[in-house]
């Protein structure tokens, strides 16, 4: 069960004793420390473009290294960024980031296929880990990584940015309030148009499957995080038009229903041929409503009660934004000996849900979570 009350984002005054050079609870104790060093592994779209930028937002994080399989790329990226060139690694050369004082932390950008490979590597480096959604492909893949990650005592934190926005926090926090009376049923919906089937997305081998593993894990979380329950059984189908050249490896259309402990229901749904991003939670005194719910910037959301609609603006998120607040978690939870909040147990919880609503979509069939029947 994802637990609200372990977010504390102002931090105990925790002193753990760490490697990697820091001053043990330095931050907790209000002194300045150096902040930690990321290194990004595949500078794509959301690697170099979206979390790059973030860092001039952060405030315990900072760049340290790059990864690519791109050396001119890599090369002008590091340049950009004022990075040394000993600062830049290929996937070959990659495990010699042990020998870098200045990378803390490997944060894995790569098609999901890659994620278990370069945590577990980056693990036996030495370095804390933060990968990307989805944390893996199988089950089998999330116990490894959370299994290395252990043996070599660093940490490994999920990129679940929602739990740094905040509208999605502040969603959390009025359906656990009770504004909406007892939740009875959540809508999550998630997609966009995948246009061009060349791209790894499309590709079962990298992306280990379809919309539910990139956009459908957005209706899974939102389900989980605004219910506050883990679900007991799963009812999925997938609607897919396999003529369509985009669709010739993975899902299309997914849905799926999600049954919880409390009796309340959830309706999930993802999809690579529509546009969508929404969440509604519906109780029995009213309802939460975001939409877009989960996106880079530009949420809204409403409460509503007896027809009226009331819109409303959170309060700030942990960090300048979501992205910020994410990155940072990570280096203070390092610091200061903590779990991050959404650890590689919340992803391995996700994928089991995950597998559960392929294979209840195969075998046409309701899952019962938590048992192999
Ligand atoms: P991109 O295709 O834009 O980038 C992936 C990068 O991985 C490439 O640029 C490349 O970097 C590297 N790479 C290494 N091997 C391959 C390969 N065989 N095929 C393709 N790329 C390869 O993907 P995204 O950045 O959109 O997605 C990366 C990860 O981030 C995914 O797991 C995705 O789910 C996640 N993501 C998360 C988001 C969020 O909001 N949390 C949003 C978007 C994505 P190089 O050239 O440097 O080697």
């Amino acid at each position: 069960m994802i637990d609200v009350g372990r977010r504390d984002f102002l931090l105990s005054a925790t002193a753990a004793a760490l490697a990697s050079g820091i001053e043990p609870g330095a931050w907790a104790q209000g002194r300045t420390a150096k902040p930690l060093g990321y290194a990004i592994v595949g500078l794509g779209t959301y690697g170099h473009d979206v979390i790059m930028p973030q860092f001039a937002n952060c405030t315990h994080s900072r760049l340290a290294a790059v990864v690519s399989g791109d050396p001119a790329k890599a090369k002008a990226v590091a340049a950009a960024h004022g990075l040394p060139s000993s600062s830049i690694y290929s996937y070959a050369n990659f495990d010699s980031i042990r020998d870098n004082p200045d990378a803390d932390i490997v944060y894995v950008c790569l098609p999901n296929a890659m994620h278990a490979d370069y945590t577990i590597r980056a693990a036996r480096a030495g370095k804390h880990v933060m990968c990307e959604k989805p944390m893996a492909i199988s089950v089998a893949e999330c116990e490894a990584m959370i299994a290395a990650c252990h043996a070599a005592n660093r940490k490994l934190m999920i990129g679940y940015r929602c739990h740094f926005e905040a509208y999605n926090l502040e969603a959390m926090r009025l359906a656990r309030s009770g504004v909406a009376g007892r939740t009875r049923y959540v809508r999550t919906e998630h997609g966009f148009v995948q246009r061009d089937p060349s791209k790894w997305r499309l590709k079962r081998a990298l992306a280990g499957g379809g919309s539910l593993m990139d956009m459908g894990i957005y209706s899974l979380q939102a389900a989980r995080y605004m219910i506050g329950e883990e679900p007991v059984a799963v009812t999925a189908r997938e609607s897919t038009d396999r003529r369509d050249p985009r669709f010739h490896e993975v899902e299309d259309m997914i849905e799926w229903t999600l049954e919880f402990p409390s009796g309340a229901i959830a309706g999930c749904q993802s999809m690579y041929s529509a546009n969508q991003n929404h969440v509604l939670l519906m109780g029995d005194l009213g309802r939460i409503e975001l939409e877009p719910a989960t996106r880079y910037d530009g949420n809204r959301m409403w409460t509503g009660k007896d027809g009226r609609e009331q819109e409303r603006t959170p309060p700030p998120g942990p960090g300048k934004t979501q992205f910020a607040g994410q990155l940072d978690h990570l280096a203070r939870c390092i610091v200061d000996g903590r779990e991050p909040i959404v650890s590689g147990e919340e992803g391995l919880r996700d994928m089991r849900i995950i597998e559960a609503i392929y294979r209840s979509a195969r075998e046409g069939r309701t899952i019962r979570l938590g048992t192999t029947a």
